[in-house]
């Protein structure tokens, strides 16, 4: 199957991590997200392991923290040495309150609030991602009223198209995000910065894009990115320390998506940068990763338990679930394809070919169409692949449904890590 924890059992069911996803679903309901640590921690370390091979181990990796965000992630990315960042008080609250150094934390987003960054800056963060003017100035006054010196990095849109989705594209020129260098805004916004009292410039950030399956738009954008910090270099005398590529390396989600060669995208990004600053002009500088989604997307997988099958004569069949778009609003949102299957005949001929609907009113609220799913029937486990990232953090209560438990798989024991939300807890803040 597509990942390494994914199994068929002597049963024919569906193991993930070493068990029986059936009996997990009986044991604590569904829908429910299962998380497998060892994943977690086998991806942080390749990650750790191309820095060590590339990059002399100085290059950094910062877990994007937005695609899976709750307590024990932040403990667990922690205990693997990683960075992370957080594009949120409420991200940053979460990994605070999980005991994550915020000297470690990079603090992003297009529109941080002044509360956000007083509440940042009060915790001790260790970086902003600075987007814009508005904020830069916020940050000056806020670490000046603190009397302290914030660093920051600066967000620059490199002006690549990394041909991906359009609603995941980022560095492109007319982006919400950063400041771009054709423009002329990019250096503009590096002097500004420079000028500031209570600012320290760290260094530039660019993030192409999400789920890219070659090295070319990251080779780009270290070739942008490197001569952009060569013509600072040259108009005002600063050196850049920190080189931030952001995220974005792809993920296979079913057989049909090809296979990022991860070692080839940091060799072809390290020669990149060693080639750019071969003249000896300045050193290069310490580049940092912020991979989300190949951090967590395989180590997560959504089990549903199937409603109704629905075969409409001439037109499609569909299987419903009791969850949908308010637990995984991705095919809702981008189209997203997944890989599904009938966890008690996992071994079994998928021959069906369904639409796989959620239950909200919504005929939007699909997990997927013209999937190929085994034969099933009311009470069967429905079982969702490569969940990981962008499911439990995207999750809403869309129709007042509760949000799924998540439990965490580590070495064949289960532990609940966030708790499924009761109706009572839906009602918490109504008056
Ligand atoms: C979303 C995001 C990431 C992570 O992207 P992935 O595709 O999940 O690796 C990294 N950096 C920034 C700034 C982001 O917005």
């Amino acid at each position: 199957m597509l990942y390494n924890n994914l199994t068929i059992g002597e049963n024919g069911h569906l193991f993930f991590a070493g068990l029986d996803t059936v009996a997990l679903g009986k044991k604590y309901g569904t829908p429910l997200y299962l998380i497998d640590e060892e994943k977690i921690r086998e991806n942080c370390r390749l990650y750790k392991s191309f820095m060590d091979k590339y990059f002399d181990g100085k290059a950094r990796v910062l877990f994007a923290s937005k695609s899976l965000s709750y307590k024990n992630i932040y403990e667990i990315v922690s205990s693997e040495g990683l960075y992370i960042d957080v594009v949120s008080g409420g991200e940053l609250y979460t990994a605070y309150k999980a005991g994550f150094d915020t000297s470690k934390m990079y603090f992003h987003g297009n529109n941080k609030t002044d509360a956000d960054i007083e509440d940042a800056i009060e915790k001790g963060i260790g970086y902003f991602v600075a987007d814009n003017r508005e904020e830069l100035d916020s940050i000056n006054r806020i670490a000046g009223e603190k009397k302290i010196k914030q660093q920051v990095l600066l967000r620059i849109t490199p002006g690549i198209d990394p041909h991906t989705h359009k609603a995941v594209v980022t560095g492109s020129v007319d982006s919400k995000f950063g400041s771009a260098i054709e423009t002329g805004q990019a250096m503009e916004i590096v002097k500004y910065t420079l000028a500031l009292p209570n600012v320290e410039l760290k260094g530039l950030h660019c993030h192409v894009g999400s789920q890219i399956f070659d090295s070319q738009p990251f080779v780009d954008a270290s070739k942008i990115m490197c001569a952009f910090i060569k013509d600072i270099l040259e108009e005002t005398g600063y050196k850049t320390e920190f080189l931030n590529l952001g995220g974005g390396l792809g993920v296979r989600y079913t057989e049909a998506d090809p296979v990022l060669d991860y070692d080839a995208v940091f060799s072809d990004i390290a020669n990149t940068v060693k080639e750019a600053f071969a003249d000896g002009k300045m050193e290069a500088p310490v580049l940092c990763f912020e991979p989300g989604r190949s951090i967590v997307a395989n180590a997560g997988i959504t089990l549903y338990t199937v409603g109704s099958f629905k075969s409409i004569t001439g037109y499609k069949n569909y299987v419903s679930i009791d969850g949908g778009m308010p637990d995984n609003p991705r095919y809702a949102l981008y189209q997203s394809k997944y890989t599904a299957l009938i966890a008690d005949r996992a071994g079994e001929e998928a021959s069906l070919c369904v639409t796989v609907a959620g239950r909200c009113c919504e005929s939007g609220d699909l997990i997927g169409e013209d999937m190929m799913l085994q034969r099933c029937s009311r009470g069967d486990t429905l079982a969702v692949l490569v969940t990981g990232a962008y499911n439990y953090s995207m999750a809403s209560n869309y129709n007042r449904l509760p949000r799924p438990a998540i439990v965490n798989v580590y070495k064949g024991e289960t532990k609940v890590v966030v708790k499924r939300e009761s109706y009572e807890d839906l009602i918490r803040n109504d008056l």
